[in-house]
């Protein structure tokens, strides 16, 4: 006897079903993306139980005939495209034709439906995929589908489904991804008779407010700053948060070509946009909006999947970074100064004027954050600030002009209680920790010296001893190199100690040995062999051994300088540990105060 048979369709489709329609939400996502094929305008989304019970999208849109009506629930039947080829030039949502013969083989569905040209309207009521009904009715122009009972007939699939609290939020989420790209449309979400969403047609940033600002007015677009950029791989537009108002709950949407998507790596692209601006343990929100040729991408991976593969991954990475970059570097609060697109800004402090290098650099000239300030190049030897007292600092020569050239200076700058700068700014007053900033700007001059092994020591009268546990030997050993290009002339001297004979120029007045024991310390507790890691480790400590400490009262031109370094570092508003170094007081806050 022959066993092999073809299941019924009913079975056929309950099986494909749960590849498509997994939870209430898979189920809304395809019925409003139906919604908005069919040109609808308007879009009720109506559940209860969380859509356990009743899932019910009303739209506008076109409607069907009677005929296209009982065909809408075949498997692979579809209005919107004809023939393979038509799969890479999608302008519609849906092109598979599973969703309602998926929907309808796993709950009992009742849809009206009528398009303008007709009189009547069409009723049909089908149960697990079995058409129970059908026939004219008296209806709006338009769909309204009700999907009741989900999984009635899969006890399994439904004992699947989490509290409501969470398919709700599962629903919402679905339903966000959906209307922050359509903001033209109007969309109402009304959950056991409670409209939890009411969202009038608008712009993309007003759409954005209506869904997560608090009610009041623009509580949550005040804090984004457009971005845009076009170019022939890509046009991009959308919002970006602003680095201080990052948090712990952030938003983070992109899209292409009208469809949600999540891409780690175009992700990845906009954090390191973020890079040096961002607290430990917060992200900022962004809403980013990518349109592509749509010949370039691949949607046509799996129904439920929001990846998108695109053949121009690395170019698009570096576009949407710049872009991100350039606006955060423009909105006023923050005057990141884009120096250097390209990446490090040099700062040799202590290399001799003869061999310092020429370094070009290419400024956006058009970009002054200052522009209120006064423009006067500082007028300092830069390699000896800190390491020079300042009587003996001689006028500066021709030659010794700052390394780059600077399209603003920083000037009124005022001390604090021997901790911080306050400077005024195009944005408002920035407050400015000393001793971290310090830290910043030391600890970028460390790890360039290592990068570039250049090694700048101050030898020592006497030399000293570091003494090392046997264990820390290996240690020692492995960071030797590092630590020499940082300035310390350590030589092996017996099994378990090292002679120092030299330290860097900072160091002079201070206990060397407690410095190396802590960046041992550090370097040992990161636990990475990895010498990117431990260099970071070596820069840090030194550098915070070595920072001007709170208490020292500063000259102007120290403070000058200090600041010049620092807002020229790519990272300047936190350390490289996470601590706040500039924090700015807006006009607008300065203003509530009084
Ligand atoms: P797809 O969207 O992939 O074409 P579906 O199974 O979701 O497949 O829908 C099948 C067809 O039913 C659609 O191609 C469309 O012609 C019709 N249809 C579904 N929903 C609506 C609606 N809300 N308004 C008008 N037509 C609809
Ligand atoms: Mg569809």
């Amino acid at each position: 006897m022959d066993i092999i048979h073809l299941l019924p369709d009913s079975v056929a489709n309950q099986i494909a079903a749960g590849e498509v329609i997994q939870r209430p939400s898979s189920c809304l996502k395809e019925l409003v993306e139906n919604s908005l094929d069919a040109g609808a305008t308007r879009i009720e989304v109506l559940v209860r139980d969380a859509g356990r019970t009743l899932l019910q999208v009303i739209d506008d849109g076109k409607g069907m005939s009677d005929t296209d009506l009982r065909m809408a629930f075949e498997r692979h039947a579809t209005s919107k495209i004809q023939e393979a080829a038509d799969l890479f030039q999608l302008t519609t949502m849906g092109f598979r034709g599973e969703a309602l013969a998926s929907i309808c083989a796993v709950a009992q569905v009742e849809v009206q439906s009528r398009r303008a040209e007709d009189e009547m309207g069409s009723r049909l009521v089908i149960h697990g995929s079995q058409v129970v009904e059908q026939e004219p009715c008296m209806c709006a122009v338009g769909t309204n589908f009700k999907v009741k009972n989900l999984f009635f007939n899969i006890p399994v699939r439904r004992k699947f489904l989490k509290t409501d609290q969470t398919e709700l939020r599962n629903l919402l989420a679905e339903f966000y991804r959906i209307v922050l790209v359509y903001p033209k449309v109007q969309f109402t979400f009304v959950s056991n008779d409670e409209i939890l969403m009411d969202l009038p047609a608008g712009t993309e940033k007003q759409r954005i407010e209506q869904v997560f600002g608090k009610g009041q007015k623009q509580t949550f677009t005040t804090h984004l700053v457009d971005i845009a950029s076009d170019t022939e791989l890509v046009s991009i537009r959308g919002f970006v948060g602003k680095p201080e108002v990052a948090g712990k709950n952030a938003q983070q949407y992109f899209f292409v070509n009208g469809r949600y998507m999540r891409h780690p790596y175009f992700h990845k692209a906009v954090m390191t946009a973020y890079e040096g601006l961002l607290q430990a343990e917060v992200n900022p929100s962004y809403f980013i909006y990518l349109s592509v040729n749509p010949e370039t991408i691949d949607v046509n991976i799996h129904p439920t999947k929001t990846e998108i593969k695109f053949q121009d991954e690395q170019p698009i990475f570096q576009i949407l970074l710049a872009t991100v970059r350039e606006a955060l570097g423009k909105f006023n609060v923050s005057p990141s100064l884009d120096f250097d697109r390209s990446g490090y800004v040099e700062m040799p402090v202590g290399t001799s004027a003869a061999v310092r290098p020429t370094v070009p650099t290419t400024i956006d000239t058009s970009y002054n954050p200052f522009q209120r300030t006064v423009s006067k190049p500082s007028a300092l030897n830069w390699q000896h600030l800190y390491t020079t007292p300042l009587a003996e600092r001689e006028p500066l020569r021709e030659e010794q002009q700052p390394l780059f050239e600077q399209t603003w200076a920083v000037s009124q700058v005022y001390q604090y209680n021997g901790r911080y700068l306050l400077m005024p700014t195009e944005g408002g007053l920035m407050m400015v920790d000393q001793h971290r900033a310090h830290i910043c700007v030391l600890y970028n001059m460390y790890i360039h010296q290592m990068a570039e092994q250049r090694t700048v020591s101050q030898q020592l009268l006497f030399p000293e001893v570091l003494s090392v546990t046997q264990e820390e030997v290996p240690l020692v050993e492995s960071i030797l190199e590092d630590l020499r290009f940082v300035g310390f002339d350590i030589e092996r001297l017996d099994p378990q100690s090292f002679s120092i004979a030299g330290v860097p120029s900072m160091l002079v007045d201070k206990d060397a040995i407690i410095t190396l024991q802590n960046i041992l310390t550090s370097v040992r507790t990161t636990g990475q062999d990895v010498q990117q890691q431990w260099r970071k480790q070596i820069a840090l400590s030194l550098a915070k051994d070595t920072a001007i400490p709170y208490g020292k009262v500063l000259q102007k031109e120290e403070m000058e300088d200090l600041m010049n370094k620092l807002l020229a570092l790519k990272n300047y508003r936190f350390t490289e540990d996470g601590k706040t170094v500039v924090s700015i007081l807006s006009d607008d806050e300065l203003a509530k105060k009084f």
